[in-house]
């Protein structure tokens, strides 16, 4: 996390105000805006944290019973679980082996006549095939809600992510590129569609006490609003030392065997949120498990595909079964038989460091040794 006097003042006028709900206040409205801004798109709703972002985007799009949404099983439990909280059905596609982000080509695969959206996921800064995505979208009728939210800043196609899809999901939690300690946002350029979220967003309701659709209370708060506004404008910085930390990291890996830095497609331009590195078992004569262990530091970033999780093997979300066993859906689907060789393959290598403005130099030298030793021994 990365707070300073700055953010420290900015709240303090917030409490001061007396004003604290975005009811009330101004601060969530120009953080809207500025965010907006900073996407390229013409509407920003902000919301209390990334997986109401999700829960409301795939609830404005009228995606229920029923539908079917295609997500990568490599990616946060939100990408998916709020694919149920709408008691709709998550159909998991594989992943690219370089990218680690949706493949194209997998989700073609898996398109049915129940296929209502896919949730490209852009991983740790690193952009899914936004264009690939978008053809098979459009040519099928389905709408693409990015999650972004480990990938504020980054760049597919010369356009920022979140900008690309029908709506676009963010999160501030303070692991991301930039924080506002709880916080999310989803971002459009489709007036309808922002109308929508905002209405969710407030117990569907338009004007006091009219109630227009089922609704939440999702709202971001005025002391997160002001904290936003601040990070916001030190975005690009904090993107800046974290690509750099990635940059001084993948050199210095480029020639250890058996780590292989983080590969970064042509179209796109990343902003780092955490450096991905992979092991080669084989070459380092150590598992995953065995190497995250020896080495501390070093974070899991998804120890299995998520249909691997409890709640897919056993289909535990709502009550009788629901949404698999929902009248509408009709179809059987049995996430233990669900085989993805790639996934499967990357969560065995996987594993991510950290690169965040805090981390010293000391520190990713360490790392560096580390990583150097692991090879030769
Ligand atoms: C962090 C994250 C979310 C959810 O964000 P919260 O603000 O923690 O609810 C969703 N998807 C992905 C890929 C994430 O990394």
């Amino acid at each position: 996390m990365n707070l300073s006097d700055e953010e420290e003042q900015e709240v303090l006028k917030v409490m001061r105000s007396q004003m604290l709900t975005l009811l009330h206040g101004e601060y969530v409205k120009k953080f809207e805006e500025e965010f907006a801004h900073y996407i390229g798109v013409k509407h920003a709703i902000a919301v209390n944290t990334g997986t109401a972002a999700l829960h409301i985007a795939i609830a404005a799009l009228d995606i229920g019973p029923g539908d079917e949404v295609i997500v990568p099983p490599f990616t946060f439990i939100a990408s998916a679980s709020s694919i149920l909280h709408n008691n709709a059905i998550p159909i998991f596609a594989d992943i690219d082996d370089k990218s680690y982000t949706l493949d194209p080509n997998s989700v073609r695969e898996k398109i049915t006549d129940k296929t209502k959206a896919i949730i490209p996921v852009h991983l740790a800064g690193i952009g899914a095939d936004t264009k690939a995505l978008t053809e098979i979208a459009e040519k099928k009728g389905l709408f693409i809600i990015e999650d972004a939210a480990q990938s504020i800043g980054t760049k597919c196609y010369n356009k920022k992510v979140g900008a690309m899809g029908h709506l676009g999901c963010f999160s501030f939690y303070p692991s991301k590129n930039m924080t506002t300690g709880e916080g999310g946002m989803i971002t459009t350029n489709d007036d309808l569609l922002a109308e929508q979220c905002r209405l969710i967003r407030h117990h569907g309701e338009p004007e006091w006490y009219v109630y227009n659709r089922l609704g939440y209370n999702y709202r971001m708060t005025e002391i997160q609003g002001a904290i936003g506004r601040v990070q916001l404008k030190k975005i690009n910085d904090f993107i800046e030392v974290r690509n750099q930390n990635a940059q001084y990291l993948t050199k210095a890996t480029l020639d250890i065997p058996g780590i292989e830095p983080p590969f970064v497609p042509d179209y796109c331009e990343p902003a780092f949120n955490y450096w991905i590195g992979r092991i080669n078992p084989d070459i380092l004569g150590l598992t995953k498990p065995q190497f995250l262990k020896v080495f501390p530091r070093s974070k899991v970033l998804y120890p299995k595909p998520l249909y691997e999780t409890k709640i897919f093997q056993e289909k535990i979300a709502y009550s009788k079964g629901c949404p698999w066993s929902c009248p509408y859906y009709g179809k059987k689907i049995d996430y233990t038989k669900i085989k993805l060789p790639v996934v499967e393959k990357v969560t065995q290598e996987i594993f991510a460091l950290d690169i965040h403005p805090k981390v010293t130099k000391e520190i990713l030298d360490e790392n560096i040794e580390i990583m150097r030793n692991l090879s030769k021994e």
